[in-house]
């Protein structure tokens, strides 16, 4: 197999093998390279203990207690090359740490610990010593290397059928680590592949053991899954799992909330919505997409059916914006990352109206923030076409209009972060034209952004003046 890797791979493979251990590549980057993807992240298990690696690789961090030496990865990213020793665990009682961790002697224990078939491939490089005399009187060695893959539980054949299934018996897998259910649906996610039967069926039964997992590698997991190029086929396959009802119940609560009302065209119930709306969301953010993924997830408590037939759900978003809340609490959210959340569905129900004033338009960009305002419309082109609306509609374009309006002349004369009485108190002048002449300078260099439009800012100016003057 022709297989070209980095240099710094390559270095790592002729160090070991030139010190006399056996060395593969393993894991996410063999699947990777298989599937043609670049990858960055490399890693490494070899028979060499945790000491022996770091004589091999002396600029190597050892910090855990898993037996990985970190060594920098000088290739384009900051990402370290992890470099294992061949583990093989044993006995898991809390259903996700081993309770011992035990050095493996052979590759093949290794391989037969890890989750799914398409992450239990190996890579060794084989040399082939070539002499070549360069002139007639120094002759150099060239290496020159192939590839073997080490393939024992026929990952490459479930590349091809873009199957994840899991390592052995999955029942057991997901009892010793329950994490693994939700690396199974997230994988499957961002590779666009579909799970095995039997390891679908064995995350069906044991999807509650999902709660024993630390709500850190949880959410880590929900965000990679919710950050991956169809969110929306892994949202519907995080549902069928069961794993949606364990991880956000108030979501998969949706599901059935019908929103049809007489002369309104709401096509979808509310938990199809959401997901739809999941799927047109075009901003990278993750939390962004999050926030479009749960917008409405405060509907079925606020759900009215009237005489008329007319469904309501008044206030809807304020109790959206409680739930999201203990999502963000419960799944352990950064502040940041909580803050921007809640903004983004706090307020996703702004009002965009031809009649709308300046200032009305100005208390939208102030809660929302001027730097969220492009994940907010974001969410709320998404919030239209996942209900089945056009991307867009004449008043949303001028309220997009209105919002650069507003920003590019944000201020009159009285919007200055000083008035006529702070500057006749500094120039001790009377109330006069001298006064309104002053402020309107200043407002000029403000426009023209040569001086800034803070207080301490102002005051120098017009001492400046003042002096100007005398
Ligand atoms: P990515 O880096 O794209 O998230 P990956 O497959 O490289 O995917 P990592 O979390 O980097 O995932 O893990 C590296 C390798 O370690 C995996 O390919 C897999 O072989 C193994 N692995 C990771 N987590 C587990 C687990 N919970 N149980 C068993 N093996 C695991
Ligand atoms: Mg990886």
């Amino acid at each position: 197999m022709k297989i070209e890797l980095p240099k710094s791979v390559q270095e790592i493979l002729d160090k070991f093998d030139k010190a006399g251990y056996e060395i593969y590549v393993v894991g996410g980057a063999v699947r990777d390279l298989l599937m043609g993807k670049i990858t960055n992240d490399w890693d490494f298990t070899t028979n060499a203990t945790p000491e022996e690696i770091l004589k091999v690789v002396p600029g190597g961090l050892y910090n855990n207690e898993f037996g990985t030496v970190f060594t920098p990865n000088p290739d384009e990213s900051d990402k370290p090359h992890e470099i294992t020793t061949f583990r093989s665990e044993e006995g898991y009682e809390d259903f996700r740490h081993p309770t011992k961790i035990v050095w493996g002697k052979k590759l093949g224990d290794d391989l037969s610990r890890r989750d799914f078939t398409v992450n239990a491939m190996a890579f060794q490089s084989e040399r082939v010593k070539e002499s070549k005399s360069v002139s007639k009187k120094t002759s150099t060695l060239t290496l020159s290397s192939s590839y073997t893959l080490i393939d024992p539980f026929n990952g490459q054949k479930d590349i091809e059928s873009k199957l994840i299934r899991a390592v052995g018996d999955p029942d057991m897998r997901f009892n010793e680590d329950a994490l693994r259910m939700m690396r199974a649906v997230r994988i499957a996610a961002e590779l666009g592949f579909l799970i095995e039967e039997n390891t679908f069926e064995a995350i069906k039964k044991n999807a509650p053991l999902i709660n024993k997992i630390a709500k850190e590698r949880v959410k880590e997991e929900l965000f990679k899954l919710i950050a991956s190029p169809n969110p929306y086929d892994g949202m519907l396959l995080f549902r069928n799992s069961g794993l949606m009802q364990e991880i956000l119940p108030e979501l998969e609560k949706c599901f059935g909330v019908e929103q049809k009302s007489p002369g309104r065209h709401h096509i979808y119930d509310v938990g199809t919505h959401l997901l739809m709306a999941l799927k047109f969301c075009k901003s990278d953010d993750t939390v962004t997409r999050f926030a479009t993924l749960i917008h409405d997830i405060g509907k079925p408590q606020t759900y009215r059916k009237l005489e008329n037939g007319t469904i309501t759900f008044y206030n809807h978003e304020m109790v959206s914006t409680k739930i999201a809340e203990s999502i963000a609490d419960r799944l352990r959210f950064s502040k940041k990352e909580k803050d921007k959340f809640i903004v983004l569905v706090r307020w996703h129900q702004f009002t965009v109206d031809e009649h709308q004033t300046d200032s009305a338009i100005r208390r939208v960009l102030r809660n929302v923030g001027l730097e969220n305002m492009d994940d907010m419309l974001a969410l709320r082109v998404a919030d239209r076409l996942g209900g089945g609306a056009r991307e867009t509609s004449w008043r949303l374009e001028e309220f997009k209009a209105r919002l650069v309006e507003v920003q590019k002349q944000p201020f009159s004369i009285k919007d200055l972060k000083i008035n006529g009485n702070d500057v006749m108190k500094e120039l001790k002048l009377k109330p006069g034209p001298g006064v309104g002449k002053i402020l309107s300078d200043l407002f000029e260099k403000v426009v023209n952004k040569e001086i800034e439009n803070n207080k301490s800012t102002l005051i120098k100016k017009v001492k400046e003046i003042e002096k100007l003057s005398e």
